[in-house]
């Protein structure tokens, strides 16, 4: 490759068709489990304006901190390349007055995000997710049926290892004495933090309890749980949802420093990992953000959802549940008269749903045999001279090797009568 040649973008990829396939597959999957559900797809804009963002996913997160791909547009306008979809969907919600329409919107989606992080393995620039957005209730049902929804598709996907981790940060107002009982329990250690941590001490505490760092891990080890603050009903609403789960025999585990640190989450958060991924081993996000519509300057609607980050399944997925599009019939043909009676052939084979390809680079009979072999075909049309003038075909069975003449204007009908 010479030094002229553009490559793409560092961080994004290209799905190339052995990969494709997967892809197609996985979405498969999606369309259908979340179909059984009664979820129905949204599809939003590649690009939104900046401040939905800020505002929505908070400015000190890393999204909005430092990984938004965000310009000034000819027009003057703040814009970025969509990071999350949650925001979107929400803006969508409250744009078309769906929450009028239908007292509960249950929406899904598969899109492609943007975030500038350092690429690594399961981690990119420009990466995909696919998630559900459940608005309209607040009842601890809708909760289980969401994380029962995001267990079923990676079960059906024959995902194994994978564990949910569960927990319940109350409502705003019982968080408010959970942060100053966890700024009371860091002040010793402040020192001891790091910058980023530090700068979270005073304006979003509970993001200090994400960290990697494993000494601050060590430091949180003795941290108070969220837990013990909950309101009367935010426990009552947990333990429904546990409940619920234990009802549908899904496995859990509670994790009490499983938080969110934005005002508008509420209640339910969990998350799904991989014990087959290795360091980047979250595959699926979600939770309760009862907050969230009214903040974006809509009606207080209360709404729950998961995301999950699709190359991080696809690592997962095994190549035996990928079926190629195959083709069926190959039309191998010599001669330069033929060319049109084939082209019109493989055009009629087609419209009858049947896979069908035909020489494109005008070669010997031996060589397109080869290739109809190569491709694993059922069936192979031969038309020669001989066969066009005398208007009889050949019908080749690749599985028997048996050969068959059939009237060229009976060849639809009998390659529609066959089995493939
Ligand atoms: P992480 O801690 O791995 O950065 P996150 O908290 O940023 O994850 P979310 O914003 O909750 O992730 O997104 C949900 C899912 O999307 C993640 O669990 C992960 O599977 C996937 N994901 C997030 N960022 C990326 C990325 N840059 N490349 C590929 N997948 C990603
Ligand atoms: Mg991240």
């Amino acid at each position: 490759m010479n030094n002229k040649t553009i490559r793409a973008i560092k961080g994004t990829q290209d799905i190339l068709p052995e990969e494709s396939i997967k892809w197609q597959s996985l979405e498969d999957q999606i369309r259908k489990i979340t179909s059984h559900y009664g979820y129905h797809e949204i599809r939003t804009p590649a690009f939104e304006k900046t401040k939905l963002f800020s505002r929505s996913v908070g400015e000190e997160t890393d999204i909005v901190s430092k990984e938004m791909y965000s310009w000034t547009d000819q027009g003057g306008e703040d814009l970025t390349l969509k990071p999350e979809l949650t925001a979107s969907v929400a803006r969508a919600f409250i744009q078309h007055n769906l929450g009028r329409i239908n007292p509960i919107n249950k929406l899904y989606y598969i899109d492609a995000l943007f975030r500038r992080e350092r690429p690594q393995k399961g981690r990119y620039r420009q990466f995909h997710q696919f998630g559900v957005e459940a608005f309209g209730s607040e009842h601890p049902e809708i909760d289980a049926e969401v994380i029962a929804l995001a267990i079923s598709i990676f079960k059906s996907l024959g995902l194994e290892g994978l564990k949910l981790n569960l927990n319940s940060i109350g409502s705003p107002e019982c968080r408010i004495n959970y942060r100053a009982a966890l700024q009371k329990f860091l002040k010793p250690h402040f020192s001891e933090l790091t910058e980023t941590s530090q700068k979270r001490f005073n304006d979003n505490p509970l993001r200090i309890l994400d960290t990697k760092a494993s000494h601050e891990i060590k430091i949180l080890e003795d941290a108070p749980n969220i837990s013990d603050y909950l309101t009367n009903e935010d426990q009552t609403h947990f333990n429904e949802v546990i409940e619920y789960l234990d009802i549908l025999e899904i496995q859990y585990k509670l994790m009490p420093r499983l938080v969110r640190g934005l005002d508008y989450y509420t209640r339910t958060t969990f998350e799904i990992t991989s014990s087959n991924l290795g360091a980047q081993n979250a595959i699926c996000g979600g939770g309760r953000y009862d907050g969230l519509t009214e903040m974006l300057g809509g009606k207080p609607t209360p709404g729950i959802g998961f995301a999950a980050g699709m190359e991080r399944v696809l690592l997962l997925m095994k190549s035996k549940q990928f079926n190629k599009n195959k083709v069926q019939i190959y039309i191998v043909s010599l001669g330069e008269k033929t060319r049109a009676t084939v082209i019109k052939l493989a055009q009629d084979l087609r419209n009858q749903s049947l896979n069908t390809e035909f020489d494109l680079l005008r070669r010997s009979l031996k060589a397109q045999l080869k290739e109809a072999n190569k491709m694993n075909v059922k069936y192979a049309i031969i038309i020669g001279d001989k066969e066009l003038e005398s208007n009889q075909l050949e019908v080749k069975d690749f599985l028997t090797g048996n050969q068959q003449k059939v009237e060229l204007n009976k060849i639809i009908e009998h390659m529609n009568s066959l089995s493939f």
